[in-house]
Formats: structure tokens, C-alpha cells, sequence
């Protein structure tokens, strides 16, 4: 352990107690009460929610088998000889901005013109000409607080609406741990912003090919430090082990790694014997008989249909994910 390196505290704004400051956070949730404190600006954040734990882990162990048993290769006798060996129950931190943006352009739009000076073709010209509109809208943009880790939970399409007010005693029930965002709020605002931007002028090019003048006016209308529940799981069938990611405010599996059973390696290794002897044809083909295309072809094929098989056979973990 490097001693140079001593932890840093901070004062938590609201009860004072000292918490540890974790590396490459911005934000710190404290564990006492719960009020997370922003590092750069050294206030507290005011609106901070979570999603509610729906499903327990007794649940899951009913769950995950059950989402498994869809997939092609689980050992039919996985439900009743897995251990579940640990549930860690994380709190993931998401930005949540709502805007209300409002943007007047101007620009050239495209129209179609028929032309009629001649009768005899049926010439169709585009012309274009100036043309103004307006784009009003509210929007909710979730950030989430990782840039490179946790990419699995990051396209997770959390249900905002049902957002409760942080409870720091129902988290530690359910023996949750805390992270924090590594993205500051200055950041997390950029992006969101972006967003918003990106989102208006798509529509504005729905509606023009070219902006000559834009006037736009994007108000923060809410901000929310948000912590969204996950369950990480582990568990063991014989000698294998694998983990899930379980979305616990749904009870959606996102990802359940799971081990291959015997039968289909089995399957595997006859593939491969198979694909083997059509090679040994194949080879025949191309090199000692008058079929010389068919072999080189066969060859292909069949090398493409080996490889298959060995990846199907030799990989003992498979990952089942939506
Ligand atoms: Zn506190």
C-alpha cells in the first residue's frame, strides 16, 4: 500500500461528518445522511433520488436461471445446481437535467417545383426558397456518471418518472453500496446540452437544408443527482463461476454469463470430426481430382464451418445478453 498517497477527507455540507473521498470521483455521497457534496464547487446538490429496490436476492436466484433457460447450451440441470455465492447491491449514479428549449430559425428550404414549359417531358425541378419555423420542447437528459466503466449499464433506458427521494436507511437495508460520478456537474451539463442542441437541429434539418439565423433559449428547468439500483451476481455451478448484472429497480437481467453443457461440447467435438473429414474431401478435391474449383471452395467453407465448431466447443463461459 503506497503511504505517500494519504486519503483525502471531506466535511460533508449538510451533517458535517468526515467522509472518505474516493480517486477520480467529483461528487461524494455521504454515508451518514446521504446529502452528496460536490468536490469543484463545494456545495451540496439539493435534488437527489433513487429508484427503489423491487427484488431481493432470494428473488434472483429464481430469476436468473429462468432468464438462462432460454439459451442454447445451458446445462439442463443449471437451475438446481447453481450456488449463488454473493450479491452486491450497487447504487449507480446518473445526472438527470430537464430542459425547456426554444429555437427560431430561418434558412433555405427545399421545394419541389413542376415544371410545365414543356409538355412533352415531365421534368421535375427542386428549387429552393427561404423559409423560418420554430421548435419547442422539453427534454430530459440522463447522463450517466462513468465515461469508460460500466459500459453495459450506461444504454440502460431507466425509468426517470419513477424516481423517489434519496433514503440512505433504505440503501444500507438492503446493504447497497454508494458509487459516485466520476463526471463533475460542469461536464454533466455540457453533455446534456449537447444534447438538446443536437436534438433541434436534426429537426430543424427535417424541415430546411441550410440555417442562415438561429435564436435559441435552453432553460434548466430541473437538475437530479440520481442513484439507480444493479445487482451484481456470482455464482458457481461444479467447479465453474460466472456473473450476472441484474437491473433490481425492474428485475431485468442485463447480462448472465453461464457455463456450456456437456452435451452441446459434446455436439462440438462431433462438429469437429465432421467439418474435419469434409476438409479431407475437400483437399481431395482441389488437389488430386479434376474438381479443382469445388475443392478450393469446399475448402472454405468447411474451414469457416471447423472454426465455428471450436469456438462452440473450446469456450466453456458464454455470456447471454439483450
Ligand atoms: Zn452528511
Amino acid at each position: 500500500m503506497a503511504t505517500q498517497n494519504q486519503s483525502k477527507k471531506i466535511q460533508c455540507g449538510n451533517c458535517k461528518a468526515e467522509n472518505d473521498v474516493p480517486p477520480y470521483t467529483s461528487v461524494v455521497t455521504c454515508e451518514y445522511c446521504g446529502t452528496p457534496n460536490e468536490l469543484q464547487s463545494g456545495k451540496i446538490i439539493e435534488n437527489h433520488h433513487m429508484l427503489s429496490v423491487y427484488f431481493s436476492g432470494s428473488e434472483l436466484t429464481e430469476l436468473i436461471p429462468q432468464y438462462l433457460s432460454k439459451y442454447v447450451g445451458v446445462p439442463e440441470d443449471f437451475a438446481d445446481k447453481t450456488v449463488f455465492k454473493q450479491f452486491e447491491l450497487r447504487m449507480m449514479p446518473f445526472w438527470v437535467f430537464k430542459f425547456h428549449a426554444h429555437t427560431d430559425y430561418k434558412g433555405m428550404g427545399k421545394y419541389v417545383n413542376p415544371n410545365q414549359t414543356n409538355a412533352w417531358s415531365q421534368h421535375i425541378s427542386i428549387k429552393q426558397r427561404p423559409e423560418q419555423g420554430s421548435i419547442d420542447l422539453d427534454q430530459t437528459c440522463l447522463i450517466f456518471g462513468y465515461r469508460e466503466q460500466h459500459k453495459e449499464i450506461r444504454d440502460e433506458k431507466v425509468p426517470v418518472g419513477s424516481k423517489t427521494a434519496f433514503d440512505i436507511k433504505a440503501v444500507q437495508a438492503e446493504g447497497g453500496v454508494i458509487l459516485d460520478t466520476e463526471i463533475g456537474y460542469d461536464d454533466a451539463y455540457a453533455i446534456a446540452e449537447g444534447q438538446v442542441k443536437n436534438r433541434h437541429q436534426k429537426l430543424i434539418y427535417r424541415e430546411i437544408v441550410k440555417i442562415d439565423g438561429m435564436n435559441q433559449t435552453i432553460n434548466l428547468k430541473e437538475i437530479s443527482y440520481l442513484h439507480v439500483p444493479f445487482y451484481r451476481v456470482i455464482y458457481g455451478y461444479g467447479d465453474w463461476e460466472g456473473e450476472a448484472l441484474v437491473d433490481a429497480a425492474r428485475g431485468k437481467v442485463l447480462r448472465a454469463e453461464y457455463p456450456v453443457s456437456r452435451s452441446h461440447r459434446f455436439w462440438g467435438l462431433f462438429g469437429i470430426v465432421f467439418a474435419l473429414g469434409l476438409m479431407g474431401l475437400a483437399i481431395y478435391l482441389a488437389f488430386a481430382s479434376s474438381w479443382a474449383i469445388a475443392g478450393y471452395v469446399g475448402i472454405v467453407v468447411f474451414l469457416g464451418f471447423l472454426i465455428f465448431m471450436m469456438k462452440e466447443t473450446f469456450t466453456k463461459k458464454k455470456v447471454a445478453s439483450e
